[in-house]
């Protein structure tokens, strides 16, 4: 046997000497001796055998691939004499190749069995798909093989696709991820979200990509945004909804020629009363109420107007294509008579009814907010009509509410401007004719229109809220202008101040801290501050109201019920209600000569402050004749023009100059 070094090398021998001393035939080394008797046969048979793979046995036991060849060398007389061979190291090689097929399977198996859809494309057609692809559209890996594009994708979106071809084609370049609709094989919608890149595969290209089903999440979306345009309850749009579409029908409006305007028109819709039914029959019921109302107006005008439930108690309706007033008025008189039936709340029947503003619209509305103002204006004219009804908003509600819009600029400035000031009416003691006290009345010094009373006031410093500072700062002056007077005046040692108090003020907390303050301020005696109230203040519920005339009471500060006689409490409430004095409004005095309704209610009233220990206080006296009537019922107090108007605090002090005749 001859071996050269490098056999020796790679048989892990230092030389081919060392080789040849260990090793007698180089057949020895195969690692398998059934192999090697199969390979001496082989060779003995074919005469040679070249590049066969085998592993051999090192020097320290090892095993190594190599790629083995031989050569059958034969004697003179043709018998096998020797065999002459070469053999290659080709472990490396081969421990490759293994890692190799390790992987490919690895990631053919991670491709196949993966979540995500996978596919491969040459030209319009499937190559591949995995397992997820294929079962995503109902078809086995099998059947998508060979199939076209187009057959599995909804038709809507071929064109889109075509179009991405066709920039690819061109070179341009195409967003990779891209969100498409595909068909399952059953017909239904499947949506994904799909992403691209080309590869090139023996040489062509072949586009690969991956697919996501995105159906559930769009879904979810679909819902969300559902939710967020419909009102859970009845499940009609809501205001978002609504403003956005009437934005849209502003918008064609305005962009259209004159002659082939698009009008629109917005109903506002306010349920009459339905405070009383959540009041008397539950929320509960004030719901399923509304859940009629709306499926009503559903049933009767889906069809061409879009019906919204803009908030509690309120739908709006905006008329589909053109509508001018003809059009709204005619669904205005629909709307109302849905109303004329009783809808039936769990077996309960039930009246409702509903008054509508309409707006037509114009040009000059510049968002859907304006255009919902002035409707909710003109319902307000349709309520104030007695309700069941329709208005439509014209233009002198727009000076109206403009000048409105004015006042209240004003009202808020009037602050800065210190514009207002109390004026005083004295309160009389009908058997003596003496001054005991004043009632501070508000007035408002406006820069043009002059002194104005609160009665065109009042209602705008109670929508912006500011009536509560209005009515501390009253409260401060007349308790300044009471401690004055009574320190000038000392004769007048009884001298009391009434003021009124507005409702809201009586729910906040600092009332209480407030009057406190300015009693030890003004070092009054607390019985010469009188509080009005009226008697909205503390009906049933009102817990909060309740306390605060509780601890006002406990500082000894006088409370007075206003207007007594106008509101609905119950007389019950009163006996239980911290009140000290009543005031008898003025619609029972104004005819008490003539209406022996009104003399018996005044009796009635008289008696009622007696038995209970409440002084009574007649407002609005203007003749001779009330007054002595009211003296003989025993009426103890009286204020009117009879004795005198309200008056600056000039004119008021000059009445307390002149001393206690009081002339009536
Ligand atoms: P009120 O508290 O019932 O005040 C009596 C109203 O009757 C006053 O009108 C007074 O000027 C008027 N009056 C007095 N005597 C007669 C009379 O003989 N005949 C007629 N026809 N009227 C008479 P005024 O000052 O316009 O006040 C109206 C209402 O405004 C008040 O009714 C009160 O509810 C409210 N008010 C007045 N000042 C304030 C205030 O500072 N704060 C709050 N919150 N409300 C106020
Ligand atoms: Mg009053
Ligand atoms: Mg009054």
């Amino acid at each position: 046997m001859e071996v050269n070094r490098v056999m020796a090398g790679i048989l892990g021998y230092d030389s081919a000497e060392q080789l040849k001393a260990s090793v007698a035939d180089m057949l020895q080394v195969y690692a398998d001796p059934e192999e090697r008797r199969h390979l001496v046969e082989r060779a003995l048979r074919d005469g040679s055998f070249s590049h066969y793979e085998t592993r051999v046995r090192t020097r320290d036991g090892e095993l190594k691939w190599v790629s083995a060849s031989a050569l059958l060398i034969r004697d003179e007389a043709g018998q096998p004499a020797h065999f002459t061979g070469s053999v290659l190291d080709i472990d490396q090689r081969h421990r490759m190749q293994v890692a190799l097929q390790h992987s490919e399977s690895r990631y053919r198996t991670l491709v196949e069995h993966s979540q995500v859809g996978v596919f491969i494309m040459r030209g319009d057609v499937y190559t591949y798909a995995n397992h997820a692809f294929a079962n995503l559209l109902g078809y086995t890996e099998a059947e998508l093989l060979g199939r076209n594009y187009r057959e599995i994708m909804a038709p809507e979106v071929v064109p889109q696709s075509e179009e991405r071809d066709r920039l690819r084609q061109a070179g341009e370049h195409v967003p990779p991820d891209f969100g498409t609709c595909l068909l399952h094989r059953d017909g239904r919608r499947v949506f994904v979200r799909v992403s691209i890149g080309p590869v090139q595969l023996d040489g062509v290209e072949h586009l690969t990509g991956t697919v996501l089903d995105i159906t559930r999440q769009r879904e979810a979306e679909e819902r969300l945004r559902f939710h967020a345009t419909h009102d859970p309850l009845t499940g009609l749009p809501n205001r978002m909804l609504f403003n956005q579409r009437l934005a849209e029908s502003m918008l064609l409006s305005s962009q259209a020629a004159d002659r082939r305007r698009r009008r629109y028109a917005v109903l506002f819709l306010d349920l009459d009363g339905f405070k009383w039914v959540n009041d008397s029959l539950g929320h509960g019921a004030g719901d399923r109420l509304l859940v009629e109302i709306a499926r009503r107006l559903e049933d009767s005008l889906l069809s061409d107007v879009l019906i919204a439930r803009y908030g509690g108690d309120e739908f709006t309706l905006l008329p589909d294509g053109d509508c001018d007033r003809d059009r709204a008025v005619e669904i205005a008189r629909r709307v109302l008579k849905l109303f004329e039936q009783p809808f039936d709340i769990g077996g309960q029947q039930v009246f409702s009814a509903a008054s509508l503003g309409i707006v037509i619209g114009q040009r000059n509305y510049e968002s859907p907010d304006q255009v919902l103002r002035d409707a909710d204006t003109a319902m307000y004219r349709a309520k104030a009509a007695g309700k069941s009804g329709y208005v439509i908003f014209d233009e002198a509600m727009h000076q109206e509410a403009l000048s409105r819009l004015q006042l209240e600029t004003d009202f808020r400035l009037a602050f800065e401007r210190a514009e207002f000031r109390l004026h005083y009416q004295p309160i009389i003691e009908l058997a003596s004719g003496r001054l005991v006290g004043a009632e501070a009345l508000v007035r408002w010094r406006h820069p043009l229109r002059g002194l104005l009373p609160p009665g065109d006031f009042l209602a705008v410093a109670e929508e912006t809220g500011l009536i509560v500072d209005m009515d501390a700062w009253g409260l401060r002056e007349a308790c300044r202008q009471l401690a004055a007077w009574r320190k000038a005046y000392p004769e007048f040692t009884g001298l009391s101040m009434n003021v009124n108090v507005d409702e809201r003020q009586m729910v906040s907390a600092e009332i209480v801290e407030e009057v406190f303050t300015l009693l030890q301020t003004h070092q009054l005696p607390p019985a010469s501050l009188r509080l009005e109230v009226t008697e909205t203040a503390f009906r049933a519920g009102r817990g909060q109201a309740e306390q605060r005339l509780l601890s006002l009471k406990a500082l000894g500060v006088g409370l007075v019920v206003d207007d007594f006689g106008t509101g609905y409490s119950s007389l019950e409430s009163f006996a239980a209600s911290p009140f000290d004095a009543l005031k008898m409004d003025q619609l029972f005095i104004r005819d008490i000569e003539t209406n022996p309704r009104h003399r018996a209610i005044v009796r009635t009233i008289t008696g009622f402050a007696d038995e209970l220990g409440l002084a009574l206080t007649a407002e609005g006296i203007e003749t001779e004749g009330q007054r002595d009537l009211l003296k003989s019922v025993g009426c103890q107090y009286g204020q009117g023009y009879l004795f005198s108007r309200a008056l600056p605090p000039e004119d008021f002090e000059q009445m307390l100059l002149a001393g206690s005749r009081i002339v009536g």
